[in-house]
């Protein structure tokens, strides 16, 4: 196999500030150091929001909203500027892949092809959305006419994590801005680079200002200051269950409406009659992309015994053959993990599997040297009981469970408490149906690798989220509903003191 490094990783990347009010503007706080993966060295420094970088960002956020333009203007005047945000996106596509690869450790193949354009998409998709809603007409028996009508509700905190970080802000941003709300923007701090780039997009789109904020730093101080403050009415997050469960908590206090986006650890039930090399690939590339930092990472394969020794043999064989290695060469599939703590977190699962007794048929160790190099690992004879089967791991390991009928499947797949993502491999078609209609899951494809459609609801079941994000439903949460009642005739109102 040839390779190619077609870019110097270690590119020069300036200081990191907040954007706030259409300007880059240096924190009241310290600064820390962002990482590049693969070696732990510093990239640059990031300030580390503090409560009153926060309460800056949100006051500009307010006053655009209260007195700016954008709440005021049409949903195709909006489009306008989102769509040269999209065009922006793609104007810089290069450099943004490249910080994103330097950043978080994803293979440049992957955000390059993948995630820097699906950006943009989110950006053209709800522009165009954003004009396609309809209302609800209750027309009350030639008596009133009810309907309701939409409008933005405020300024929106917007809170995401580490892995896919670009696109993930953008999946928020763009909804958020297309329905005529402003925000603040706290990215991870493992994260920071491509989020920073965005500003500068902004800037160069028009954006009037104070609509987009960015403030850096860490959750515990900058995201729960953004949370709490009353000048902010959503809250919508992506990232750990346990984090989101704080963030409610916190959010009650000045009652912010949430949108929760969590963990997950899904199944992909593999059936004997399905087309099993397509099944093959899918349960491979479904958790070992984005090094398996995938909230719907396909990360319990639940494989039907009939067939079970033959595919974890071919199973084996890809796993051991995946190429692990520097994030900026092209043939890379799966690079280093985000951070030395997580890979410590990582290295744990792999431990606490081998406690447990599941079989290591693949990889289970860290590679000497610099960066955070996990080995694609792969369990067999893992029971559902296990913790490496419960917990979300969130790194570039599979677990495989055996069933011996269908319904054992199904309670296998639902017998955890996520509920995000779930994929199906048969060629029954009653069979695909049946069981897809009975997984507890916000998501489930069937025959599918992840592949989605803009339009369609995001979320999760259980454990993996609260509401519904994608299509309208993203409106949904981005703007107020209104209901206008209306007396066509001369209804009969009760005289008091007449
Ligand atoms: P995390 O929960 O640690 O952090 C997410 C964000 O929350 C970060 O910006 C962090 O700074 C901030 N934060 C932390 N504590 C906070 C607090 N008290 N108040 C406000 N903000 C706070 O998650 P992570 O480790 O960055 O990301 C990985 C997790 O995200 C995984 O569980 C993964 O499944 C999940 N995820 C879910 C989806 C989805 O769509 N359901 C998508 C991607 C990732």
């Amino acid at each position: 196999m040839t390779t190619q490094t077609p870019i110097k990783p270690d590119i020069a990347v300036a200081p990191v500030e907040h954007f706030i009010d259409g300007a880059y503007t240096p924190g009241a706080g310290e600064r820390f150091e962002t990482l590049n993966p693969a070696t732990n060295r510093a990239i640059t420094t990031v300030a580390a929001g503090t409560a009153e970088d926060i309460d800056r960002a949100v006051r500009a956020a307010r006053r655009a909203f209260d007195e700016g333009p954008w709440p005021r203007m049409t949903a195709r005047e909006r489009g306008v500027y989102l769509r040269r945000v999209g065009d922006l996106i793609m104007t810089y596509a290069d450099e943004l892949a490249r910080l994103e690869t330097l950043d978080s450790g994803v293979p440049l193949k992957q955000t390059s092809t993948a995630l820097i354009p699906r950006a943009a998409e989110n950006f053209y998709f709800f522009a165009e959305e954003a004009r396609r809603l309809r209302e609800a007409i209750y027309p009350v028996e030639g008596e009133f006419l009810n309907y309701t009508t939409r409008y933005p509700v405020g300024v929106a905190g917007l809170i995401t994590p580490w892995n896919a970080p670009f696109m993930l802000e953008t999946w928020k941003i763009a909804p958020c801005l297309a329905a005529g709300d402003t925000c603040v923007l706290k990215p991870a701090e493992w994260s920071p680079l491509s989020a920073n780039f965005l500003g500068r997009i902004m800037q160069e789109a028009g954006l009037p200002e104070g609509v987009f904020n960015v403030v850096q730093g860490v959750g515990e101080v900058a995201g729960a200051a953004l949370v709490a403050h009353p000048g902010v009415q959503l809250i919508s997050f992506t990232g750990e269950t346990s984090t989101g469960q704080e963030i409610m908590r916190n959010a009650a206090t000045t009652l912010k409406r949430t949108s929760m986006e969590l963990g997950g650890k899904s199944p992909i039930v593999v059936f004997p009659d399905a087309d099993l090399d397509r099944a093959l690939d899918a349960a491979v590339f479904g958790v070992y992309s984005l090094n398996g930092e995938r909230c719907t990472a396909s990360s319990r394969l639940i494989l039907h015994a009939s067939i079970y020794d033959d595919f974890t043999a071919r199973l084996t064989e890809r796993v051991k053959r995946i190429r692990m290695g520097d994030p900026f060469d092209l043939a890379t599939e799966v690079g280093p993990l985000i951070h030395p703590t997580h890979k410590e977190r990582v290295l744990g699962y792999l431990e606490i599997g081998r406690q447990e007794g599941a079989r290591l048929a693949a990889g289970g160790d860290s590679i000497p040297g610099p960066g955070n190099y996990v080995e694609p690992t792969l369990f067999l004879d893992v029971r559902n009981d296990m913790r490496i089967a419960q917990e979300e791991i969130f790194g570039p390991v599979l677990t495989v469970i055996p069933f011996s009928d269908e319904a054992e499947a199904v309670r296998i797949a639902n017998d955890v408490r996520y509920g995000l993502a779930a994929y199906v491999w048969t060629n029954d078609i009653k069979r695909g149906h049946r069981v897809a209609s009975s997984l507890q899951s916000g998501m489930v494809w069937v025959n599918s690798q992840n592949v989605r459609d803009l339009r369609t609801p995001f979320g999760g079941a259980k454990d993996s989220g609260i509401g519904r994000e994608g299509g309208e439903h993203s409106f949904h949460f981005y703007s107020e509903t209104r209901t206008i009642h209306v007396a066509l005739g001369e209804h009969r109102i009760t005289k008091f003191g007449a």
